[in-house]
């Protein structure tokens, strides 16, 4: 007889809650500043992506509100088709500008702008190298570019190099995070950029949670390094983390966005991003890179927790970034941390396989510039009376 598809997802599914594997969605009832509500409860969150608290700054709803009343909310159509407006052009400009390359192209999502990049760039016979830690979008854009995909262990350069050794005479490209989104720390960008220039590898780095957290006026970690289109010659990040609203860019030379337009998928087939949201990401980016400050506190967050944390015996990554993971070892230790801190009022999801490796689950603590400092020392009071439950923490 023939298997019934629904009846084998659902048996999957009574498998990963056997294995305390279960994803939920947690509906958030009100958020305020730092705080959101959860089942009636009010929390401190420290699992936002928004590092710099400009996901509700008045000058960005602001923008939104302005540009909906004179477009309208919807684009209406593809960018080939006519949803292309005014404000997404500006927004390209202002990203080309604020991340020093030739052009900029604007995806309606993150995953969307590395399906569309790694399909317009690869395809059978080539070769994709990759860090074992990239994000799922990464790996499933070469997986259905057709190419051959080799993921070298997290950070190892040396373990690249062999990978593209022994396909020397393949057209090649090298994708990495620029800071790795469940562990927190940064790529060798240097020696990835040497290894390529010696290897004539083309380099992509998706600098989804370096942007507006790194580098002069937050032009992320690829700007931070010093390295130009020519290192980088593909750059990629997203709008909806530091920036605050959604969506993505990727940056580079006129023949890679030339190149995106008549062949990224979802670029092309897909109803243009909301013209608000542009004018909202716009406005945005003006506040990062004119205030220093904002990211200046977040730093001062960041160095806050790491020191009360290390200093009361909790172990942490080596990561200077607003990710702060703390490792938890199995997916049942991760959830009955989290439970815990949901019920002294924090909230911090546990993150388990396949999100991240089999035995590294974890809490992901995300901090914010938005965060004061009793609200961090609260959290490590926090972690402190778990971690006399857990051993493992320490
Ligand atoms: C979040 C993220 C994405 C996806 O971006 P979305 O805009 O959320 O789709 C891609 N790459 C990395 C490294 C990310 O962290």
């Amino acid at each position: 007889m023939r298997p019934d598809l629904l009846e084998r997802l659902a048996r999957a599914n009574a498998e990963r809650a056997r294995q305390a594997l279960l994803r939920r969605v947690r509906n958030v009832e009100c958020i305020d500043g730092r705080h959101l509500v959860i089942d009636r409860r009010r929390l401190l969150d420290f699992a936002s992506n928004d590092y710099l608290g400009l996901a509700a700054h008045p000058a960005v709803c602001e923008a939104l509100k302005k540009s909906a009343a004179n477009w309208g909310v919807g684009a209406t159509a593809a960018h080939l088709l006519g949803g292309h407006r005014d404000e997404h052009e500006r927004l390209e400009h202002k990203l080309a500008e604020w991340t020093g390359r030739e052009r900029a192209l604007l995806f309606s999502t993150g995953y969307m702008a590395n399906l569309g990049v790694l399909g317009a760039l690869l395809g059978d016979g080539d070769i994709c190298v990759q860090d074992r830690f990239n994000h799922a979008s990464l790996i499933d854009g070469a997986r259905l570019s057709g190419a051959e995909l080799k993921r070298y262990p997290h950070n190892d350069v040396e373990g690249a190099t062999r990978q593209l050794r022994a396909r020397a005479d393949k057209p090649a490209l090298l994708v990495s995070e620029g800071v790795f989104s469940m562990d927190g720390d940064r790529a060798p960008l240097r020696e990835l950029n040497d290894l390529c220039r010696d290897e004539a590898v083309t380099l992509m780095i998706d600098d989804a949670h370096g942007i507006g957290v790194f580098g002069k006026r937050g032009a992320g970690s690829v700007s931070e390094s010093k390295l130009n289109q020519r290192d980088v010659p593909i750059l990629m990040a997203t709008l909806g983390k530091a920036v605050g609203v959604g969506g993505a860019f990727v940056a580079g030379g006129a023949a890679l966005i030339d190149g995106l337009i008549q062949n990224a998928r979802s670029y092309i087939y897909t109803t243009a991003m909301p013209t608000p949201l542009a004018a909202a990401i716009s406005s945005s980016i003006e506040l990062i890179r004119g205030d220093d400050g904002m990211r200046a506190r977040l730093h001062a967050n960041i160095a806050r927790f790491r020191e009360g944390a290390l200093e009361r015996g909790i172990h942490l990554l080596p990561s200077d970034s607003p990710i702060q993971p703390v490792m938890l070892g199995t997916s049942e230790r991760a959830l009955a941390v989290s439970q815990h801190l949901f019920d002294a009022g924090f909230h911090v999801p546990a993150i388990r396989p396949p999100t991240v490796p089999a035995g590294r689950a974890r809490l992901r603590v995300t901090l914010s510039a938005a965060h004061t400092w009793p609200d961090i020392d609260r959290l490590i009071a926090a972690l402190v009376n778990v971690a006399a439950r857990e051993p493992a923490m320490v």
